[in-house]
């Protein structure tokens, strides 16, 4: 497995939000197909793929999501799209994947807990549904 090369330091421990699925699956209060954690994002399979591979990157800090982010979440967001990135490579669907932030009820999201969908495997079509 990949390892990045910029580590924060051991004593970043981040607040879970109390009644947050992605805070429980995090702390491994909840079940989940983990596909990579570090010290800033932990990424698991989704319950429901909409494609051969749908990987969740979350941040480890409970950001609810893109709107309410702040200039201090711009480096774990970046990152989030480096992990998936490396998670397309090892899987060997680098000839077409997709990066995925939906942002609002209307979007689609139902976890007020941000996170970055990975889909590919499979011929994704433009403009998304
Ligand atoms: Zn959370």
């Amino acid at each position: 497995m990949w390892v990045p090369k910029t580590r924060l330091p051991d004593a970043v421990v981040f607040q879970a939000m109390p009644g947050c699925l992605f805070c429980r699956i995090i702390r491994g209060e909840s079940p989940s197909k983990k596909v990579y954690e570090d010290e800033r994002v932990y990424a698991f399979e989704d319950i429901r793929p909409q494609a051969p591979t749908h990987v969740l990157i979350v941040p480890k800090k409970h950001i609810v999501g893109l709107k309410e982010a702040t200039p201090e979440d711009a480096e774990v967001i970046g990152y989030c799209h480096l992990i998936a990135a490396q998670i397309a490579r090892e899987r060997k669907i680098e000839d077409g994947y997709r990066t995925v932030f939906n942002v609002g009820p209307k979007s689609g999201q139902s976890i007020f807990h941000l996170h970055l969908h990975l889909l590919g495997g499979r011929v994704l079509r433009w403009p998304p549904g």
